[in-house]
């Protein structure tokens, strides 16, 4: 019988309750399986000897035999440390002890071969190396050792207690001797000769022990590409089994409503790139599966006039559609945006929000539920328990990064029956790790801009160059532009932000006097009338200025103003700044966008940066803003399995994710259900995955 591969790792010999213990805390690991996929961080070549006089100043791990010659204590601030001279036949160099002196001493011998392991520096002229691994020749000699030693991801602390990497090495070897390196096949047998990978277990002795590069490649591939499949496959099976268990209402029709609407008062021609997702739409809506779907497109993209296509449909065929922002401010301007395009249509369109009054609600309630009202518009208000439609055939949710899952899975159960969902966002993620997040999502993307929008200027400007931003703030205002000014305000340090923002505000009162200049402020511990109010006077061209904080980041549209200041910009995430500059560049005009830091910038930010001087692209800005933050901030990844990938890497490994996806779609088309024999294999993997590991807890 093999052993299972679910045992705790206690059991493991030589691990032990203490060592089990902290391999728990430090790395997670529970169980003999989790230990199979503790995965190198790198490898070393243990096959290859320098001598010293090889050596170079560039800090890598190197191993050289040689002899101890003498033994020296050296004082130092506190205690002291030992140096040993090390020479082979072309010099010397030295090591160093900063503990455990005595029993270095005792133990080890002068004049005796010896192989040592580490990391060189260079110092006072001479190259040492500190607390080596160190092994006498003879014993190094009889270790049947692989071309490639593996060095596994550690901590401090597993250091500190002795968990080193030579122990984490024989405990793997352990694993190995235990199990037979004998693993379960996880990967159909067409699909491994189709695509030419190397058995599970193969791969897996290989991971851990590389027999030489080529194998241990081999070995990289055929796992990445395992775990990407597998991620794959039960996002697409999740996919496969909503559209066959959760029934839509098919929307058989496209009637008046959208025909004389895109006949007559459209107000300028689509783009083809909203041609194509509103048909992607059209298509999902007159199917009889429910619609769930994503939309992306970049900042000014034109996604609202598709949302109030899609809703037109839903108002064809006597469904109520509705329309969710995050912000008031954003609600707001749909409602008067979406009001003043459809006022010919004579549909019945209502705002809500958490400042509507009680006669107001009253009213909303009474006719959504009998069916008078037809599309709704709002904020969260929008979830309350007292709202309920007659027939919501349509639900959407714009920038849908502000909300979490649950609140997406309110709105669906507003119907006996879900309706269609389609969520809107500006936050571009990478296609790719669209993929994996959003994988159980059907994704439409608009990528292209209407025509005629020129290009943003971006620069970046130090504080000392003030005056000349100022000067040219009031240049364009002469033009009869608008500006914005934004602050940040980031949640932990609130109360300074805010004063930074009011400083700031009272210096541009100063340098922009009234009458002559108007400014507008809005923040978010401003009452939302206030803030209605401000915005208003902004948008209505009575003010020059916005203050502002990241409170405008979303939707808000005043084609008149062009240019966008931003106030401590390294302070930004590059999502941020690229939703900022899309305020500006809305209208004819030439738009700019400054970005203001102080000298002192991090490399991080500066490559932030650069990036928004050098592209408006926001998919090649999210790809670097993955490079630099990780999946992991990467909003909606937290639901997901991309954050937890043992081996394979999101970015790099792209061209296999897109292989994994290619057979895993493939596979479910062939076999929906893995029944076949010759995916016994996928089927097992899969239950035991799902056993084992809450994978469901993706977004529905
Ligand atoms: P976003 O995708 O950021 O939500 P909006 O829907 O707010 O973008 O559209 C941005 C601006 O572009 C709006 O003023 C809108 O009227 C305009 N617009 C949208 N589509 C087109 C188009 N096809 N041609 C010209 N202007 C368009
Ligand atoms: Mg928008």
């Amino acid at each position: 019988m093999s052993v299972n591969l679910q045992t705790p790792i206690d059991y493991l010999k030589g691990v032990g309750p203490n060592r089990a213990d902290l391999l728990r805390k430090e790395l997670g690991i529970h169980t003999y399986q989790d230990l199979v996929n503790l995965f190198p961080n790198r490898y070393i070549d243990r096959t290859q000897y320098y001598k010293i006089n090889q050596l170079q100043r560039n800090n890598v791990d190197i191993q050289v035999i040689g002899k101890l010659i003498k033994f020296e204590e050296i004082a130092q601030k506190r205690g002291k440390r030992l140096v040993a001279s090390f020479q082979d036949e072309t010099g010397t160099m030295e090591l160093v002890w900063f503990r455990g002196q005595k029993w270095i001493r005792e133990s080890l011998k002068l004049n005796t071969p010896y192989v040592i392991f580490g990391k060189t520096n260079w110092y006072n002229g001479k190259f040492s190396m500190a607390h080596p691994e160190i092994e006498l020749k003879e014993e190094h000699e009889q270790h049947l050792r692989s071309a490639m030693q593996a060095i596994y991801p550690s901590t401090e602390k597993l250091t500190n207690k002795g968990i080193t990497n030579r122990v984490m090495t024989k405990i793997m070897q352990q694993l190995f001797i235990e199990t037979k390196g004998k693993f379960t096949e996880t990967l159909p047998e067409y699909l491994r000769s189709e695509l030419k990978l190397i058995s599970k277990s193969e791969a897996t002795f290989n991971i851990h022990f590389p027999k030489h590069q080529e194998l241990l490649s081999k070995a990289q591939f055929r796992l990445k590409f395992e775990e990407l499949f597998y991620i794959q496959l039960q996002l697409i099976l999740k996919n496969l089994i909503h559209k066959s268990k959760i029934k839509g209402f098919p929307f058989l029709i496209v009637g008046n409503y959208f025909n004389s609407f895109f006949k007559e008062h459209l107000p300028f021609k689509l783009t083809n790139a909203q041609k194509r997702v509103l048909k992607e739409i059209r298509h999902d809506l007159g199917s009889n599966a429910q619609m769930n779907r994503l939309l992306q497109g970049d900042v000014g993209s034109g996604k609202t006039i598709v949302a109030l296509m899609s809703m037109l449909i839903a108002l064809d065929n006597g469904f109520q559609a509705c329309l969710m922002a995050p912000t008031e401010i954003l609600s707001v301007q749909h409602y008067n945006g979406l009001y003043e395009l459809c006022k010919e249509l004579k549909i019945s369109i209502k705002l809500l929000t958490g400042s509507s009054n009680t006669s107001e609600r009253r009213e909303i309630h009474k006719t959504l539920e009998n069916g008078e009202l037809q599309i709704l518009i709002g904020t969260h208000a929008l979830l309350e328990d007292k709202v309920k439609f007659k027939n919501l055939g349509l639900a959407i949710i714009d920038e849908q990064h502000r909300f979490g899952v649950a609140q997406r899975s309110k709105l669906w159960k507003k119907n006996t029956s879900p309706p269609h969902i389609l969520v809107m966002t500006a936050t571009p993620i990478p296609r790719t790790l669209a993929m994996s997040v959003y994988g159980d999502l059907d994704i439409s993307i608009i990528d292209e801009l209407p025509a005629g929008r020129k290009t943003i200027k971006t620069v970046h400007r130090y504080d000392s160059n003030r005056l000349k931003v100022f000067r040219f703030i009031r240049d364009e205002i002469s033009k009869g532009r608008q500006i914005y000014i934004v602050y940040p305000l980031i949640q932990e340090s609130e109360k300074m932000d805010y004063k930074d923002l009011m400083d700031g505000y009272a210096s541009i009162e100063r340098d922009f006097p009234k009458p002559e200049y108007q400014i507008s402020i809005v923040h978010g511990k401003m009452k939302a009338a206030d803030k209605d109010f401000e915005m208003q006077r902004f948008i209505k061209g009575e003010t020059q200025i916005m203050v502002a904080t990241t409170v405008i980041e979303v939707g808000v549209n005043v084609p008149n103003a062009s240019v966008m200041i931003i106030e401590s910009a390294e302070r930004f995430g590059l999502s941020q700044l690229h939703q900022l500059r899309g305020r500006v560049g809305r209208g004819a005009e030439q738009s700019y966008c400054i970005l203001m830091t102080s000298h002192k910038l991090s490399n991080d930010s500066r490559t932030r940066l650069e990036t928004m001087v050098r592209t408006s692209d926001g998919f090649e800005i999210a790809e670097v803003d993955l490079r630099l933050r990780g999946p992991g901030d990467i909003m909606g990844t937290q639901q997901s399995g991309v954050l937890n990938l043992k081996i394979a890497d999101i970015i790099k490994d792209n061209d296999i994710l897109q292989l994994a996806r290619h057979h895993a779609k493939q596979l479910l088309k062939a076999d929906p259900t893995l029944a076949a024999l010759e995916n016994k294999s996928v089927l097992h993997t899969y239950r035991q995955m799902s056993k084992y590991k809450n994978i469901w807890n993706y977004i529905s």
